[in-house]
């Protein structure tokens, strides 16, 4: 089976917020520090990017602390934007998805069931999902409906040899995971199902929350999953970039 390595590439932060916004309805009391990231797969002949991460437009109107284009950190690892196929999209909030006419070649992997909800759904018009979402990013992926860079995929599905969307919601009404095949194992990129790896390990998901009890079924089933519960990472942990080796200024290799 194919063997990749993982790269977490930091393009925005550390942003303070209260300890309650990652660990739901507890902490209120702490403050937590958090990065923003895309993450890069690479191995077997391919590069395969995990999130599109924020635009410089949206980052600017935002005021996004720490920010640097996700295209210029990736140049870091000399992974150019322009020649990316595949990016996978965990779901479509805005710090996942603003990001997607930074990559004009890539085809975007997505839940079919996430991507009806932002897209169709009035629901998602309404203030809670409005301010979650960007519109410049919905409007780029609805323009690709229809041809082959728009890939909807129903529930878990392998999309290459030893790399697999596991579909884990709770956090989004369709968020995927995903599943790696490493040289240790499968690791998975969880993105947003925990904002920390706190979160995976108390079994305590973070404030946003669509659906609490398909939140828990996606922990067992993550946990399950991954090889081991270190090889299960979170979507805005600041020990991503600082735990693990680092290869380039804001990129670390996570397994
Ligand atoms: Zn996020």
């Amino acid at each position: 089976m194919d063997e990749y390595e993982i790269y977490a590439i930091k393009y925005a932060g550390p942003l303070e917020s209260s300890g309650a916004f990652v660990m739901w309805n507890r902490e209120w009391e702490k403050t937590v520090k958090r990065n923003y990231y895309v993450w890069c797969i690479k191995g077997a002949g391919q590069t395969i990017l995990v999130d599109a991460g924020v635009a410089p437009e949206l980052a600017s109107e935002k005021n996004l602390k720490g920010y640097v284009s996700p295209t210029e950190v990736l140049s870091r690892i000399h992974v150019k934007a322009e020649e990316i196929r595949h990016v996978v999209i965990t779901h479509i909030h805005w710090d996942h998805t603003s990001g997607v006419h930074l990559f004009p070649k890539a085809a975007f992997y997505i839940q079919d069931e996430e991507y009806r909800f932002w897209l169709k759904d009035p629901v998602a018009k309404r203030a809670p999902f409005e301010h979650l979402s960007d519109e410049t990013g919905k409007a780029y992926l609805a323009s690709l409906e229809g041809t082959d860079r728009l890939v909807l995929l129903k529930g878990d599905q392998k999309i290459f040899p030893g790399i697999e969307c596991l579909l884990s919601p709770g956090h989004t009404v369709a968020l995927q995971a995903v599943a790696v095949n490493t040289a240790k194992g499968t690791a998975i990129l969880g993105s947003d199902c925990a904002h920390l790896f706190r979160n995976y390990r108390e079994d305590w998901p973070s404030c946003l929350i669509v659906d609490l009890v398909g939140w828990m079924k996606s922990y067992e089933k993550l946990r399950a999953r991954a090889s081991s519960i270190d090889l299960l990472f979170p979507g805005h942990d600041f020990l991503m970039a600082e735990n693990f080796p680092q290869v380039a200024k804001d990129v670390t290799r996570l397994v």
